[in-house]
């Protein structure tokens, strides 16, 4: 290309013919490089193309593998209607398949005449004059430029093929840039995007000006925006140590990871603006660029209260779980001995009540622990489950007879009904929401009044339900049945004393098994609590395999 303007300059007109040409391509590239989205750097090229070398049609397909070198597939002076007509992108077949396949540029007169030509599709233009040069970048082919019926003339000049390759060129450069600039922004935008949403919060500092960004998180958990310009120094008076001591700069996470430092779990106190104080959690990294260099740094923020909550629930567990079970040890064992010993000597009336009063105090107490323990355990999911094949309607017989003699003013009725599938489950938990059930039935409806219990086969399932004849429960108190600490007004008014968790425990200890537990109530005529549980893993597959 050089030596060809070398000698057209001496040829004096020639090189002002040339000058002119390089200036019209320095336009079109300028023109070209003025677009940033990708798709329309391809289309002013195509269109810059076609002036240039007064081609009446102008094509180019973007792609490095040969088999794909034509998506996105971009054209310029065809008919909008016959484009349609027309693949969404062509094959690369017959010419336009040979600048791919082979690599360099091709000009020709007609291409109808030329041995690589395979006809048009249907309702294509006809076209006879052709130019086909590869777009290259860093010496790879990104993609082809076609240019196709000069106008005026009756094939291309070896200028066109020389402005078309410059052109190819500076395209190959747009083009890139562009798609550069695309994938910036979507990286931007998606860093924005996690930036802002996050829940956790983020504060990134600038090494090289001190500037910080916060997001939403961080502003609310700071009580405050921070300006970007007055850097960390902002903070410093806002940041102590867990055991109160305020933070230099220094000490700031932040500052340990511009200095190249990780920092993991650190526990500190935010005092805020209106004086509240709140526990948080920091973790920080330093920002290192491609030199490894830091260039920022980035600190993630967490509110620590619900882990401090969680710390206080455990402390609170661990205190029920000892410190209240040994007393109430003490009292059912000395309850005992203290029976034994007036049995020996005689006992009282009186005395007999005072000792039963005690134990039956002692059980209660027990049975509330265990209940707090237990709801404590599955709100923390930290309850296990000693899982094993159960049979449901045998486990339902051996708690009814166990519990029939405190339940004995109410008659007990089993049925089953069908051939329930083995279960896969904690037989003790079971045991212990249909207790909860069965309790709860004759707690809450007139001695003498039946309690039947019915297990059903149900597919994939057996479901065991609990009816009585007593109060029944109001339909507004239904939905609220199985939150903690829930008790009706007509419960609370009873003789009945309990805590309201019992239900909440059933239906989680169900839940956990991965069944589920609902009731039907009608206030004065009773209520039918029910749940069910799902078949074993291997029985629910046979039932499959056989249904
Ligand atoms: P508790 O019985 O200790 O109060 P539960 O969680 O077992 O706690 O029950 C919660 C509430 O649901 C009870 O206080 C009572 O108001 C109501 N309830 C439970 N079972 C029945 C029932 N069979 N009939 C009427 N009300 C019931």
């Amino acid at each position: 290309m050089r030596k060809m303007k070398a000698s057209r300059n001496q040829a004096g007109v020639e090189s002002n013919y040339s000058y002119a040409v390089v200036k019209a391509v320095n336009a079109a590239a300028l023109a070209i490089g003025a677009e940033i989205s990708s798709a329309r750097v391809l289309q002013t090229i195509v269109e810059q193309a076609r002036k240039l070398t007064n081609a009446r049609y102008a094509a180019l397909g973007i792609g490095s593998d040969p088999k794909r070198p034509f998506d996105p597939w971009v054209f310029s002076g065809m008919d909008e209607a016959v484009a349609r007509l027309l693949p969404h992108f062509p094959r690369p077949q017959g010419l336009l398949g040979a600048v791919v396949l082979e690599g360099h540029k091709i000009r020709l007169r007609d291409i109808t005449k030329d041995s690589r030509y395979r006809g048009f599709p249907l309702h294509h233009p006809q076209m006879t004059s052709f130019l086909g040069v590869p777009i290259r970048h860093k010496g790879e082919t990104i993609g082809n430029l076609y240019l196709t019926e000069k106008t005026g003339a009756d094939e291309f000049t070896e200028q066109d093929e020389e402005v078309v390759e410059m052109l190819a060129a500076h395209a190959a450069i747009a083009y890139r840039q562009a798609q550069l600039y695309e994938q910036l922004h979507t990286a931007h935008t998606r860093f924005e995007t996690l930036f802002e949403n996050s829940p956790a919060g983020i504060v990134f500092v600038e090494a090289a000006t001190d500037r910080v960004y916060e997001n939403e998180a961080a502003r609310a958990l700071f009580g405050r925006r921070l300006q970007p310009e007055a850097g960390r120094q902002q903070y410093v008076g806002q940041f102590f140590s867990a055991d109160g001591l305020p933070l230099s700069l220094a000490e700031f996470p932040t500052s340990k990871a511009l200095w190249g430092e990780v920092v993991v779990g650190a526990e500190l106190v935010v005092r805020r603006p209106d004086g509240e104080e709140k526990s948080v959690l920091a973790n920080a990294a330093p920002v290192r660029n491609a030199q490894g260099v830091v260039t920022a740094a980035v600190v993630i923020i967490q509110d620590a209260t619900p882990l401090k909550l969680e710390r206080l629930r455990e402390e609170f567990v661990s205190i029920v779980a000892h410190d209240l079970r040994t007393p109430i040890n003490v009292i059912t064992g000395f309850g005992e001995l203290l029976s034994r010993d007036l049995e020996k000597k005689g006992m009282s009336a009186g005395e007999r009540r005072a000792v039963a009063a005690i134990q039956n105090s002692a059980r209660r107490l027990n049975h509330m622990v265990q209940d707090l323990l237990d709801a404590s355990r599955l709100e923390a999911r930290r309850l296990t489950l000693e899982k094993r094949p159960v049979d449901i309607p045998v486990l339902v017989q051996e708690v009814v007879e166990r519990l029939s003699p405190m339940l004995s003013p109410h008659p007990l009725l089993i049925s089953v009904q069908g051939t329930p599938p083995m279960v896969e489950a904690d037989p003790g938990r079971i045991e212990q929401v249909l207790t909860n059930l069965l309790t709860n039935a004759a707690k809450y409806s007139p001695p003498e009044t039946d309690i039947q219990v019915a297990v059903v086969a149900e597919p994939q399932e057996v479901m065991v339900s609990v009816t009585d004849h007593g109060l029944g429960i109001a339909p507004d108190d239904i939905p609220k049945l199985f939150s903690r600490f829930f008790r009706t007004k007509e419960a609370r008014a009873s003789a009945h004393g309990g805590l309201g968790i019992g239900l909440y425990i059933s239906k989680s200890l169900v839940e956990v098994h991965g069944g589920r537990m609902w009731i039907e109530s009608e206030v004065g005529k009773g209520s039918t609590f029910y749940f069910a549980l799902p078949a074993a893993p291997s029985v629910a597959a046979n039932q499959k395999r056989v249904g």
